[in-house]
């Protein structure tokens, strides 16, 4: 199924050739070509063994020893990189007060939890979120072209619960911002909301057993039950470029978008201020694959600095069919989020509901287990992994046969195809990104996997030449793989003063990665140690949030002051995440460096309990936890009076 679907070649462009360039020392250079593709091109198809060496090869020249140590931390002298672009700052009285709840993250998981404890009949809910309005991740990603790469019907939740009918499979990211807003207006979670306000220490209480929250607003609020979903990706990084702070153009995050610089808005009006601008991107992952196409339609010209190429599978977008959405049996976003889970882990379900990339791979990882048991081979680990490497080359080369039937230019289109394996790296959807490179103006500078080699007061230098820019965007991604407390902006304090750094230090500890233990009535929301599904995180985000209203409900019923997990649950539960599987795609050594395997720097143990999930898979947790959850027994954890009065 490959192919060049949404994409339209549109003849009589100038191909994208690598431009002329300025030699560091100021010199005209002659016009480059595609950066060092030392190896040359690569016919395909190569054999299976050539096919391993040639992944090796390229994975070798981007292993750096600085690991995830590359990035730099926007604190200090960049911190005006994280500067909320979208509102004013409104003055306000601190408070002093105290709620039964309060939940860090206006995102996903602070509107799923909080709807969740709304639903549980727990009404004194407060979300502290730093962004000035509710969606997480949705409220600061407006950078042009922001859509969703997961399919709306299972990843905006609670569609049932609020009547929302998306109106594409893929929704754009207006679209999901507007639906958190719908969430938080039904639930009533705007009422009692702190926006635009930072948590700056979490601290446990034990004389009174609640939590003291102190933020940069000057509260000091109390709440009996805290939750964080400061969200697994949203503290943005910059590339450890040498001399990017000397940059005297404009710079700016994609996080924090700035559309007073470029014109346009995050709906699609076009970027006019950017024409005739000379406009540089760092960057060609997810964001930087679905804001390039816009960026080419506006600028002067656009130059994409590679260091390692995405791979681009075919979206294929449709507007939904309302006649067709009226349907859908009540019930049904269940049902679709479990037919998706368990197709997109290697399970079996007679219909793909989704049917889309995520899916795929897995189909056809199924079709060939099938046809070896068929012809009677045994089905052993050996088959299982030889069918996922087949599927997986298969789907790799049909992905680069996609960047030589769109791209018009030989070289760009060359160093535009990714030669690793498909999970590896976050896999891309994108009908219009490799076109991109097409449109006039529009310039791919591959660095060979070795990166940008400087910044300078006016651009960008590889390979010795300078690159002139008037702006320069950071599509440099957000921190994976560093500390929890450091990714939250703020340290939790639990009992006897130990922090949530010093309880992890060596490694992620929890029962069912959400309760720790010496932090009594606390709850973290996010996937890891749960089912750890990254295809379609808000699906572990909504569990999470059912099993935390349930047990503050059953808490509050049973006029309890503390529940927290025992030392053995806690334990136990971290022993069995490492009893094995439950890390398939993370961790492999063998792929190309990425927040996946942790830069292709060993996976420490600390990293593997950070990224750990349930060894059966995604499916057996969600089939586990709904069990623990409806049993009302809730095996691990304790529910007791307050110790000091106790
Ligand atoms: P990524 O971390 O995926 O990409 C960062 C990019 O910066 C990479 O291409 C990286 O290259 C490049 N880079 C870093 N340092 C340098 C350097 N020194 N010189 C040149 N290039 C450099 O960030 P994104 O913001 O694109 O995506 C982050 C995550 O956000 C995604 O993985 C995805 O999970 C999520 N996302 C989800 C979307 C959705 O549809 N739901 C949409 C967009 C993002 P290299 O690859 O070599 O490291």
């Amino acid at each position: 199924m490959t192919g060049v679907l949404g994409c339209i070649k549109r003849d009589g462009r100038r191909p994208a050739v690598h431009t002329a360039g300025i030699d560091a020392s100021g010199q005209d250079g002659a016009m480059s070509t595609t950066g060092g593709m030392a190896s040359g091109p690569t016919t395909e198809p190569l054999d299976a063994k050539a096919l391993r060496a040639k992944y090796q090869q390229e994975r070798d020249k981007r292993l750096r020893p600085d690991g995830n140590d590359q990035y730099i931390e926007v604190t200090g002298e960049f911190s005006r990189y994280l500067d909320d672009p979208y509102v004013e700052r409104v003055e306000r009285e601190p408070l002093f007060d105290e709620v039964t709840v309060a939940f860090v993250g206006g995102g996903f998981a602070g509107l799923v939890t909080g709807a969740k404890l709304k639903e549980a009949g727990v009404d004194d809910v407060r979300i502290i979120e730093k962004g000035g309005d509710f969606g997480g991740t949705w409220y600061w990603n407006r950078y042009p072209g922001a859509m969703c790469d997961t399919a709306a019907m299972i990843y905006l939740p609670l569609l049932e619960e609020t009547g929302h009918m998306p109106t594409q499979k893929y929704t754009m990211a207006p679209e999901i911002l507007a639906h958190s807003q719908r969430i938080a207006k039904q639930y009533g979670l705007y009422d009692d909301a702190c926006l635009s306000t930072e948590v700056t220490e979490l601290a446990w209480d034990g004389e009174s057993s609640r939590w003291l929250i102190r933020t940069n607003r000057g509260d000091e609020m109390r709440a009996k039950y805290v939750a964080l979903g400061t969200g697994p990706l949203h503290r943005p990084k910059l590339p450890g470029i040498p001399g990017i702070e000397r940059f005297r153009g404009h710079t700016f995050h994609t996080s924090r978008w700035d559309y007073d610089y470029t014109g346009g808005d995050p709906a699609g009006a076009p970027m006019d201020k950017l024409a005739g601008k000379r406009v540089g991107v760092v960057g060609t992952g997810a964001t930087s694959v679905q804001c390039i196409p816009k960026l080419a339609e506006a600028c002067g010209e656009l130059y994409v600095f590679q260091r390692t190429p995405s791979s681009i599978d075919v979206r294929n977008n449709h507007a939904i069919d309302p006649a067709w959405f009226r349907t859908l049996e009540p019930g049904w976003q269940q049902e679709w989020l479990m037919n998706f889970t368990t197709l997109q882990t290697g399970g079996f379900a007679d219909d793909d509901l989704v049917k889309d990339g995520w899916t795929d791979i897995a189909q056809r990882i199924r079709d060939r287990v099938m046809a070896e048991t068929a012809k009677g081979e045994e089905l052993g680990p050996d088959t299982i992994l030889r069918a996922f490497q087949d599927s997986d080359d298969e789907k790799m080369a049909e992905i680069r046969a996609r960047v030589a039937e769109v791209v018009n230019d030989p070289a760009t289109a060359d160093a535009l195809k990714p030669w690793y394996r498909q999970l590896c790296k976050r896999p891309c959807f994108h009908d219009e990104y490799l076109d991109a490179y097409n449109t006039p103006g529009t310039y791919l500078v591959d660095t060979d996997g070795k990166g940008v080699e400087a910044i300078t007061e006016t651009g960008v230098v590889v390979d010795g030449k300078l690159y002139e820019l008037d702006c320069l965007i950071y599509a440099s991604g957000v921190e994976v793989g560093t500390s929890f407390a450091r990714r939250a902006g703020f340290e939790t304090v639990g009992r006897d003063g130990e922090t949530l750094s010093d309880h992890w230090s060596e490694g992620m500890r929890s029962l069912h990665g959400i309760h720790v233990r010496g932090f009594p009535n606390l709850f973290v929301v996010g996937p890891n140690q749960g089912a750890n599904l990254i295809s379609n995180i808000p699906h572990n985000l909504t569990e999470a949030g059912r099993t935390i209203a349930t047990i503050v409900a059953h808490a509050e019923a049973s006029g309890v002051d503390e529940v927290e997990v025992t030392e053995d649950a806690e334990r136990e539960w971290v022993d069995l995440l490492q009893s094995g599987g439950g890390m398939s795609i993370f961790g492999n050594p063998e792929c190309t460096p990425g927040y996946y395997n942790n830069e292709g720097q060993p996976m420490t143990k600390e990293a593997v309990l950070n990224m750990a999930g349930y060894p059966a898979g995604p499916v057996a947790y969600f089939q586990y936890i709904d069990k623990w959850r409806t049993s009302g027994d809730f095996a691990g954890l304790e529910f007791r009076a307050s110790q000091a009065s106790g």
